[in-house]
């Protein structure tokens, strides 16, 4: 070793360098949000490297995002000097897990060249099997059962792992059967789905310990970002990598044999393991993904799991300012469930803005404000749009920014997932209204003729593509003269009868319906809204939230003609990675990042904390919000900026909105509550320099006539924040299920 620090090296504090130096044996380093957790990876993986300990495709490291890959591989070629000759073994679990099973897939029985399914495919074959065992599909839908199997694979439950309660609750019983019958079916098809991808190595490595063994020869560090996000199936398959028997005897495989006997958690059959080179960092106050089935018990017994692991803890946060960073710490010192630890800045300067909690009178307003502020940025200090962010609790926030970015002509991408007028349901319901709108427009119909499922078959499908390239008519005209003849059995015939006269009505109904009704009134007949309620998995709510903002969304615009008119400019619009633009995402795609300024639009009650997670009960949902508020705070580096609305309009219907708890969690003396520069005015008091927390403006909420009149609006539901999502007549009796409280939807992955 070389008698001068590297340059890497000199720029660390002396706890992350520790854990940039102890390349040997189990390290985890467990620190609060901008303490360097992901610097310490990147530069022991150049550490690694520079020393010569191992060559780059000796190095497993697995981040959270394949962005977050592509980040730490450029990071670690900048410290090293030269691009890095391919790290061919940094990912995501799930892009690592594919490439072990391209090459060993004739081992679990796949051939090298399978097909990953997409979620169409996987309940379109679920389906079959339902109906196979006769079952009724309607009453046990594929997606419930698709998302069952799900959690069983997060936790790295097979078919015969699955507890009996479980495997009751499916089908009278037959979900034991049926998760075998689905995994036998994959096979057949030479096909795996996402879970596969971690289940199907775990399986490999515990059948063969041969090839276990020569991943053990192969991996000489293993490194992993974000690990209180890791689920049981992650863990056991980490485990089996990082640990390895020792005095291990090759030839005998005898070992080999009792550790492929090592099949769940703390199970170690009595033999020792020793332990290769594993680093692990993450944050337990950051684990946000428990609805997803991830385990923070996984940091939390990191010492236990890997005995003699050395446990190192950053307390110097490099990101942010004190005021963010004190307004962070106080907040999650809410939370029960945590370690708890110190975080502290040297970077305290008196010119440093605190973060900054503004009152807006709707979402409208919040997104014309925070535009503004972003252009006064721009504008007066030279700030680059790049360095902005605005990151939302849920993803139909980004409709009201992503439209008023359009007029502003502001530059903006979504991050993490489709921009809003992209996104698979808004894009079927804008299939219906285009075929309503314009009859002829056959991409349209081809999109939603089958969607939800009615039973019409491909070859159905293609006949009716036949006669009308045959007569040149579009399709809906083709379905609705095939309706009448004997060309189709008589059950798709009666299908597309059905369809053609539905569109037909819908049509008509354009000139005297309101339009945002009608949008209703179509989403509701054609089953489309349906399908989502019933839909369990973690997604659905979701899309049926983003259902409800497209058809809010309308009500500026006067008629459906010139609303698609719109949507269709807005999709024309350019994401360019190189341009400078604004960021938009949700908080759960945050995680990791940081912005100069970071924008929190929708602090409210039943939306932030999300009405999902209160709905649960108990402390664990709403610690978990609290966790994405932490997130969301430390994301900012100088400025912080939080919004809470006192109406969220839900189509038309004025909802009363309660300020978060967060914003009472905040401590005042690095909170700055701003003044309430409205054009709606009719705040009453808000807006009094102090802070006082959720009941003053309250107070000024129930004076405005807004208010007022969403209260008739409403009779008969309880304006509080949790009547905002749901009880306010978009459905009538269904939003029940548009409640979230169902079927357990954001429980599904535990
Ligand atoms: P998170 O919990 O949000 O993932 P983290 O612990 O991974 O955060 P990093 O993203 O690694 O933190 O670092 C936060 C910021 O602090 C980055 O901009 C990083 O470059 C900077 N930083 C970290 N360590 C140092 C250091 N020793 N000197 C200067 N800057 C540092
Ligand atoms: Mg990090």
């Amino acid at each position: 070793r070389g008698t001068r620090t590297p340059d890497y090296l000199a720029g660390l504090n002396p706890e992350q360098r520790a854990a940039v130096e102890a390349t040997e044996g189990p390290v985890l380093v467990l620190a609060g949000a901008g303490t360097g957790k992901t610097r310490v990876l990147t530069t022991r993986i150049a550490h690694i490297l520079n020393l010569g300990l191992a060559f780059p495709s000796q190095i497993l490291a697995v981040t959270f995002t394949n962005k977050a890959a592509r980040e730490m591989k450029n990071r670690v070629g900048l410290l090293v000097g030269g691009a890095v000759e391919g790290m061919p073994w940094l990912g995501t679990f799930h892009s690592i897990g594919v490439k072990i099973l391209r090459r060993h897939a004739e081992l679990v029985g796949l051939k090298s060249n399978f097909t990953i399914l997409d979620t169409d495919d996987q309940i379109r074959l679920i389906k079959q099997l339902i109906q196979a065992e006769n079952l009724d599909d309607k009453r046990w839908p594929a997606r419930t059962f698709a998302n069952m199997m799900d959690g069983w694979k997060n936790k790295g439950l097979t078919p015969k792992d699955i507890p009996e309660g479980d495997a009751r609750a499916f089908a009278n019983g037959k979900g034991r059967e049926l998760y075998a019958a689905y995994q036998a079916r994959l096979m057949a098809l030479n096909a795996c789905d996402f879970g596969d991808l971690l289940m199907h190595p775990i399986a490999l490595f515990r059948a063969h310990p041969d090839v276990l063994a020569e991943y053990h020869r192969r991996f000489k560090y293993i490194l992993v970002d974000e690990y209180q996000d890791t689920n049981v199936a992650q863990y056991l398959w980490l485990r089996l990598l990082a640990q390895r028997p020792k005095q291990r005897d090759d030839a005998s495989g005898k070992i080999g044999q009792s550790q492929a006997l090592m099949s769940a958690k703390g199970s170690d059959a009595g033999v020792s393991y020793a332990t290769v080179n594993l680093c692990c960092v993450g944050d337990d106050d950051q684990s946000i993904y428990g609805w997803r089935g991830a385990e923070v018990d996984n940091i939390l017994r990191f010492d236990k799991d890997f005995p003699g692991a050395t446990v190192i803890r950053l307390e110097r946060n490099y990101r942010s300012t004190a005021h963010i960073l004190g307004a962070a710490s106080h907040l999650i010192a809410h939370n029960e469930d945590r370690l708890g630890k110190t975080l502290f800045t040297d970077a305290a300067n008196p010119e440093d803005p605190k973060v900054e909690v503004n009152a807006g009178w709707d979402s409208e307003e919040e997104a014309r404000a925070i535009g503004e502020a972003i252009e006064d940025l721009q504008r007066r200090e030279n700030h680059n749009l790049n360095d902005m962010a605005i990151l939302v609790r849920a993803s139909f926030q980004m409709r009201e920014f992503e439209d008023r970015f359009v007029t502003m002509g502001l530059n903006y991408r979504v991050i993490g997932g489709p921009r809003f007028y992209e996104r698979m349901e808004v894009r079927d319901a804008l299939a219906y209204f285009r075929c309503v709108c314009q009859p002829a427009d056959d991409l349209a119909f081809d999109r939603i003729v089958n969607t939800p499922k009615r039973g019409l078959g491909d070859a159905t499908i293609r006949l009716v593509h036949d006669y009308a390239r045959a007569r040149a008519v579009p399709l809906i005209a083709a379905a609705g003269e095939m309706a009448e003849t004997e060309e189709l059995k008589p059950k798709p015939r009666a299908t597309l009868r059905r369809v053609v006269s539905d569109f037909r009505r819908w049509s008509e109904l354009l000139a005297t319906v309101k339009h945002t009704e009608l949008a209703e009134q179509i989403l509701e007949e054609s089953g489309y809204t349906e399908m989502w309620q019933n839909d369990r998995s973690a997604e659905a709510p979701g899309r049926l939230e983003n259902l409800k903002e497209l058809v809010r969304s309308m009500e500026q615009y006067e008629s459906l003609p010139s609303f698609l008119e719109h949507v269709a400019l807005v999709m024309d619009t350019e994401q360019n990675a190189e341009m400078d633009a604004v960021s938009i995402m949700t908080l759960h795609s945050a995680k990791g990042l940081e912005f100069e300024t970071v924008f929190l639009p929708g602090w409210e009650e039943g939306l932030f904390p999300h009405q999902r997670s209160l709905d649960e009960g108990g402390r664990s949902g709403l610690e978990e919000e609290r966790r994405l508020a932490y997130v969301g705070l430390t994301r900012g580096k100088r400025r912080v900026k939080i919004w809470f609305v006192s109406n969220r309009r839900i189509h038309g219907l004025w909802q009363s909105t309660i300020p978060s708890r967060f914003l009472d969690e905040l401590p005042e003396a690095h909170v700055e509550v701003m003044e309430a520069n409205t054009s709606y005015g009719g705040y009453g008091g808000y807006g009094a320099s102090r802070w006082d927390g959720a009941s003053a403006f309250k107070e000024a909420a129930y004076t405005t006539p807004g208010w007022r009149r969403a209260q008739a609006a409403n009779a008969g539901f309880t304006n509080t924040g949790k009547s905002g999502r749901g009880g306010d007549g978009w459905s009538g009796g269904r939003s029940r299920e548009i409640n979230y409280g169902e079927g357990g939807t954001a429980r599904a992955g535990r």
